[in-house]
């Protein structure tokens, strides 16, 4: 078994890391940051995600598994306290691994270039300056609506906990191969009309974002933040790749939602 660990970076997740190397080495398990079999992040959500996208090339090949070292995250779900219990299931226990649907965004350039990406939460589109985003939302390949707004944000089901609840979107079972697209701050009035509910998008229904007016666009996947410029269209949907997590106790997402936002016990 080949292991990586990513930290945090703060001391109590980089004590907890080195707790948990040695622990993995004891065991007789090798350290390969290059081609791990099993990725651990130690600190939140926020690190699991750093960990997804540093690995992401290599999703067939590896599963993750997340501790926290603050509150209670929905993939960061292992207590500090219980590290060596985590190593000996890694060690003996079968893995049993359970798979989160991503988004694939696709974004195609005025001069006939494209840039792919992978989300594990999120993708957003915003305007560079805070101005008004105008675009047209296609899809299936049909006119659905004219948006204008501070922008749109596309969804996983796994991501349904973090941004897209704070706009008003539904909490969605990562069972659910599907996307969710939420308005952020749409205008409507006598002459503006956007549909103002989320909308959730089975896996073979294709989204199409395409600007009405040239400029320059903030992109986000998950904690990353780009600006693009030329942009002709924008294409979502739910990609092809999974993210695979090592399961070694059950702990169903409905018990992670009430616990994380209701009451833990
Ligand atoms: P951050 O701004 O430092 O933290 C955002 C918060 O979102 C953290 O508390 C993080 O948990 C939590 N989080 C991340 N993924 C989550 C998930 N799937 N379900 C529930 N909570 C989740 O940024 P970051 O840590 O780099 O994370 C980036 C994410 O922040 C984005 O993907 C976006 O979803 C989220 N975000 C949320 C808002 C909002 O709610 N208004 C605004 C912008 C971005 P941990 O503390 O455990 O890391």
């Amino acid at each position: 078994m080949k292991f990586a660990i990513l930290s945090k970076g703060d001391s109590k997740s980089d004590a907890l890391k080195q707790k948990m190397m040695s622990y993995m080495k004891d065991f007789e398990m090798i350290e390969d940051t290059e081609a791990p079999d099993i990725v651990i992040s130690v600190g939140g959500d926020g690190t699991l995600l750093q960990a997804f996208h540093t690995y992401s090339h290599r999703l067939d090949d590896c599963s993750f598994v997340g501790i926290h070292t603050g509150h209670l995250g929905f993939y960061a779900d292992w207590l500090p306290h219980e590290v060596e219990k985590l190593v000996i299931a890694i060690k003996n226990e079968p893995m049993l691994r359970i798979e989160y649907p991503l988004i694939e965004t696709i974004v195609r350039y005025e001069q006939g270039r494209e840039t792919r990406f992978l989300a594990l939460n999120e993708a957003t589109i915003k305007t560079h300056n805070g101005a008004t985003l105008v675009v047209d939302v296609d899809i299936r390949g049909q006119h659905f609506e004219r948006f204008r707004g501070d922008g749109l944000c596309l969804s996983t089901p796994s991501g349904s906990t973090a941004y897209n609840k704070a706009l008003g979107g539904a909490l969605m079972h990562p069972s659910l191969e599907a996307m969710q697209m939420t308005e952020i701050a749409s205008i409507n009035n006598r002459v503006f009309r956007t549909v103002g509910s989320p909308l959730i998008l089975p896996k073979h229904h294709t989204l199409h974002v395409t600007p009405v007016n040239k400029g320059k666009f903030m992109l986000t996947i998950d904690h990353i933040t780009s600006e693009h410029q030329g942009i002709k269209s924008i294409q979502y949907r739910v990609a092809d790749e999974k993210i695979r997590f090592a399961r070694f106790r059950p702990f169903p997402f409905w018990k992670r939602v009430h616990d994380s936002f209701i009451a833990s016990e």
